[in-house]
């Protein structure tokens, strides 16, 4: 089988490889992926730096046409690239093209922003003297991505990276190589120079702790779990470094007693089921008021049979596998939890078998939950969620906001005075009105507050104030 490398310093190196196995039938070997070293990461860091001066003053132009060339290759092999997502990662087909697409449309972005760099003269409260403010690239750019969003991601992250003038050395999750390789492969042949971008694909405890290890890296962009936040987040503080967090949710979906059925429920199996809950935007707590509760509850119900779970390629499959055998334990495990806790299994929780051997679980949704309940207050990562009966709106908000996290958050209602009042008061980075909790714009700002992140927002042009730094000059007229 064809080993995919690390590209290091413009080299494509590595021999040992790792088997990429499809979650929907683990009989099938995607590829085998190089697995680097923590002396490859050091190989990378150096390359990088040895590359940042010439391409931190390279022409727009050569930026603009390199993430332009590479959006236009993923977007002409979005069926074949969708294709390889569903299959490393589990989503639906349907759902791996679209995430490719939108990765195209991330490269076309910031092919544009390249073009857009935009600084401010303004006069100085001293006589005679003109202040010229200026965004500058910030160095190299250590970028560790999780498995959920294999290619949407890295493209978010190292789009822009690029596009302001950044060397990157780019470290994916180990569950999901394929598509990280397939986009470093693309800019590679779009013509970046040696060293600017620099794949090490690897575990996180060798190659990604040797990258928040190294000084030489200046500012370090993550996306997973809280855990891992922390120690990026410890470990950056040590080399007075940028970094930027986005870790968990545990987004609230409110449905009101005004709100319309179809709506509502619609929302909520998208939130909570859909990419089979794992999403850090999707909703695990559906909060419901009491005068529709009885109804919402049966209508899920009633949607959630005719949910198709099944291999995330077969045509007509809504929900795929779990994306392995340690995510699915956590699931089942939550699972049993909540029932400990006393909430109700209204529907699903079972392991289903399919005609290959894959990780099939029913979505599940369970009715009598509590805010305080584990299944309420920490991340599963899986189609799990919980009915959490309230009086009114009051009530809905304040449970909404009573978690440590705050990245999405959600209310169904046809009253302008709620959804107005909620977009105010939802203490979260995004808000979504009659809408689910995920399924966000490529083009404006990404991201959460409280225990989701930490740092500027990513996506849309206020990336910019991560992967530039500021420039106050003052010059005598
Ligand atoms: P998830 O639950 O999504 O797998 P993780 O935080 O474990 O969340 O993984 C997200 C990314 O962080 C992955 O690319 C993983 O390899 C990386 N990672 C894990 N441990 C470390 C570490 N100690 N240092 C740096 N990166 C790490």
């Amino acid at each position: 089988m064809t080993l995919h490398q690390n590209l290091i310093a413009g080299e494509w190196v590595g021999t040992d490889g790792v088997a990429n196995v499809n979650p929907s039938n683990t009989n099938d070997v995607i590829g085998d992926y190089a697995r680097a070293s923590a002396d490859d990461a050091l190989a990378a860091i150096a390359a990088a730096k040895a590359a940042f001066p010439a391409w931190s003053r390279s022409g727009l132009l050569e930026r603009h046409a390199i993430l332009k060339k590479t959006a236009d290759e993923i977007l002409a092999r979005k069926d074949e690239l969708g294709r390889l997502l569903s299959r490393e990662e589990g989503k639906t087909l349907a759902e791996g093209i679209g995430e490719t697409v939108r990765a195209g449309q991330i490269f076309d972005f910031f092919a544009g922003e390249a073009l857009r760099l935009a600084g401010e003269v303004i006069p100085s409260v001293r006589p005679n003297i003109g202040v010229e403010i200026t965004r500058e690239p910030v160095g190299v750019v250590g970028i560790i991505t999780p498995w959920n969003f294999p290619i949407a991601i890295p493209a978010w992250k190292i789009a822009p990276a690029l596009c302001y003038g950044n060397t990157v050395v780019f470290k994916p999750a180990e569950l999901v190589p394929g598509c990280s390789w397939a986009i470093v492969d693309i800019l590679h042949r779009a013509g970046l120079p040696k060293g600017v971008l620099n794949l090490v694909m690897g575990k996180g405890s060798v190659v990604g702790q040797a990258m928040l290890d190294s000084p030489d890296i200046q500012a370090i962009t993550f996306t997973g779990s809280v855990g891992t936040g922390k120690r990026v987040a410890a470990a950056s503080v040590e080399h007075n470094r940028k970094f930027q967090l986005e870790m968990g949710g545990k987004n609230p979906f409110v449905v009101l007693d005004d709100a319309e059925l179809a709506v509502a429920v619609e929302a909520a199996v998208n939130s909570a089921f859909f990419s089979t809950g794992q999403r850090c935007t999707a909703s695990s707590r559906l909060i419901v008021t009491e005068g529709i509760h009885d109804r919402f509850v049966a209508a899920m119900a009633e949607r959630m049979n005719g949910l198709v779970v099944d291999d995330a390629l077969k045509a007509g499959t809504h929900i795929g596998p779990v994306v392995d055998q340690g995510q699915l334990n956590q699931d089942t495990d939550y699972i049993a939890i909540g029932q400990q806790e006393g909430a109700k299994l209204a529907f699903g929780g079972e392991l289903i078998a399919r005609d290959t051997p894959g990780f099939y679980l029913q979505p599940a949704l369970f009715t009598e939950a509590t805010n305080q309940m584990r299944i309420a207050r920490e991340e599963i990562f899986g189609p799990v969620a919980a009915v959490i009966r309230v009086k009114d709106y009051d009530e809905a908000l304040a449970v909404a906001n009573d978690t440590p996290f705050g990245l999405s958050s959600g209310i169904a209602t046809t009253s302008l005075k709620h959804a107005t009042h909620f977009k105010r008061n939802a203490e979260a980075g995004m808000v979504m009105v009659n809408l689910p909790t995920a399924g966000v714009d490529f083009h404006v700002p990404f991201g959460g507050r409280k225990g989701s992140s930490y740092g500027s927002r990513e996506q849309g042009k206020y990336a910019a104030e991560f992967y530039t730094t500021v420039k106050t000059a003052y010059t005598l007229a």
